[in-house]
């Protein structure tokens, strides 16, 4: 729909004695950057919606798509096969792609299905964490609080939130668009370096190979 919509607009001249042009309307300047998308998305937040699990994200200070993507999974906002069967989008099945025994919504994709339920299990181990998972993403997130586990980095176990989401969603896209098999190993495989990757980006004191810290990572995940 936008881009037909596009298609249809750019043929005609909106303004006769002007050339018409794109503006960002975020940004004084006209011009998009990630900051002044940033700083609207956090403005929205803050005016809208006067909740902590907002402000929480945002301070973590991961990548920014990470981030917007959380924020999409927090406000189930992600496009699901529940959610664009409620947008009246033509969906021919709703259940889950991985293992096709359920709905597809977010707390069923993420948090609950038989095939990711074993990626939490584990990594709560390494924490020392036992609770029930909540199928409500923003009951699931604030479980991931670091007041509920001790150690100077438990700002790693909100980073491991979106890490693990982060890698689901990419895994069960590559499965629907690409006909790729879902592996949960894989997703922790794969979600376990990301980390890494933020760990040695994003913490000074992080110098740790690979390898030392990821054939030890329940030891060394705090
Ligand atoms: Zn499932």
């Amino acid at each position: 729909m936008a881009i037909n919509f596009l298609n249809d607009i750019e043929r005609q001249p909106i303004q006769m004695h002007r050339r018409d042009g794109w503006v960002w309307r975020g940004d004084p300047s006209g011009h998009y950057t990630a900051q002044s998308n940033y700083n609207l998305l956090r403005e929205e937040t803050a005016d809208g919606i006067q909740d902590s699990v907002y402000h929480e994200l945002w301070k973590l200070k991961v990548p920014l798509k990470c981030t917007i993507f959380a924020w999409r999974l927090l406000r189930d906002r992600l496009p699901t096969k529940i959610n664009l069967h409620r947008r009246q989008v033509e969906v021919s099945d709703t259940s889950c792609p991985l293992c096709r025994n359920a709905v597809e919504d977010a707390g069923h994709l993420f948090f609950h299905c038989r095939k990711v339920t074993p990626i939490w299990w584990e990594s709560s181990s390494w924490v020392s964490q036992s609770a029930a998972f909540p199928k409500d993403p923003k009951m699931h997130f604030l479980q991931h609080d670091p007041s509920m586990v001790d150690g100077l980095r438990a700002k790693r176990w909100k980073w491991w939130w979106i890490v693990v989401t982060w890698t689901i969603w990419k895994q069960r896209n590559k499965l629907i668009f690409s006909n790729d098999f879902f592996d949960s190993n894989k997703v922790m495989d794969d979600a376990v370096f990301l980390l890494w990757t933020w760990l040695r980006n994003l913490e000074k004191d992080f110098s740790m190979h690979f390898n030392q810290w990821s054939s030890n990572i329940s030891a060394r995940f705090m």
